[in-house]
């Protein structure tokens, strides 16, 4: 852990030269600092509409769009919900965005550096949520912990037909603690860390429905659902994975979406305690709402976790094809 932390401490020093990025003009507006949409925008060839009267700004360019939203944390990369670690703004007829979500969400997932030669992803630990003594979610006699384990199980049995080798934190009623998992991960040699939950609302949960997949918060960002976070913002080990799993959960949430037909909930930010000392990139996938009757019939259902896990290896393999050239 020590040289992983050192190079958080000394990244920027040691990092090796890159050509350098085109700098753009950074204002400070309700105390966030900006950047100029259209500045970026131009400088990276993508044409600006902002229809008047409309909130809504697309960027397009040769099979890329961005739809950003003034006001609001909601965005969309190829037509997939992203959310945004600061709001869009407007001022004298300008649109800003924050130069934390173009670095820590945008440049990854659209431009995503390439592993070196030879370094291939082989390794995945598959996390089924909860287990033991931590049902998780319940709904009637249906408990959460039963069906991560299920949907776990049908991953690992599709990434091993594909040729990788899988890891799980737990293959029956366990519980490992959360802070375990990620070392069950780390002396598996795991590539990747992907964590499986599915969701519930207390009360009347029917309506609510979807998928959303979290990575670990940016150093210095708020999380997506805030509320209640510790306000310590600073650094962590997970960080260091930031660029990598951001395209994984954006890889994920697509290949979620797309296939599946669910409801796009978005790529969202947590610093869950699986995130923080995860020394490879990590997500958390919540795979629909048990609470919500007609998604607990699928997700109940062996013939749709069947198409879920597809879908999830789905995205993992696109990961891969990104980050290793294929
Ligand atoms: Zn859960």
């Amino acid at each position: 852990m020590f040289p992983a932390l050192l190079f958080l401490l000394l990244g920027e020093v040691i990092a090796p030269a890159r050509p350098p990025a085109p700098a753009y003009e950074t204002v400070e507006l309700f105390g966030h600092a900006y950047i100029r949409l259209q500045d970026w925008a131009h400088a990276n060839g993508f044409a600006v509409k902002w229809p008047a009267q409309s909130k809504d700004v697309e960027l397009a360019r040769q099979g890329t769009r961005l739809l950003f939203t003034i006001d609001s944390r909601r965005a969309e990369i190829n037509h997939v919900t992203v959310w945004l670690s600061v709001p869009v703004a407007q001022r004298n007829g300008a649109i800003y965005f924050s130069p934390l979500d173009l670095k820590t969400l945008i440049a990854p997932i659209l431009s995503p550096t390439k592993n070196p030669p030879n370094t291939r992803i082989k390794t995945i630990c598959l996390d089924a949520g909860h287990g033991g003594k931590d049902p998780g979610n319940q709904v009637g006699a249906h408990q959460e912990k039963s069906y991560t384990l299920l949907l776990a199980k049908e991953v690992r049995d599709l990434l091993g037909r594909a040729g990788f080798r899988v890891a799980m934190t737990r293959s029956g009623d366990a519980y490992p603690e959360r802070s375990q998992r990620p070392e069950i991960a780390r002396r598996a040699r795991a590539d990747l860390f992907v964590s499986l939950h599915y969701n519930s609302l207390t009360g009347d949960g029917s309506g609510t429905r979807g998928v959303e997949t979290f990575c670990l918060t940016p150093a210095g960002a708020t999380s997506t659902n805030a509320r209640g976070e510790a306000s310590d913002t600073r650094a962590v080990l997970g960080n260091l994975s930031n660029a990598r799993s951001t395209l994984l959960a954006y890889q994920i949430q697509k290949s979620l979406v797309l296939r599946l037909g669910m409801e796009d909930r978005g790529l969202k930010r947590a610093r869950f305690e699986i995130f923080r000392t995860a020394e490879m990139p990590a997500v958390l996938v919540e795979c629909g709402f048990m609470s919500d009757p007609a998604e607990a019939q699928r997700i109940f259902d062996l013939t749709f976790r069947r198409r879920m896990a597809q879908a999830i290896v789905d995205g993992l393999i696109a990961y891969r094809n990104r980050v290793e050239g294929r």
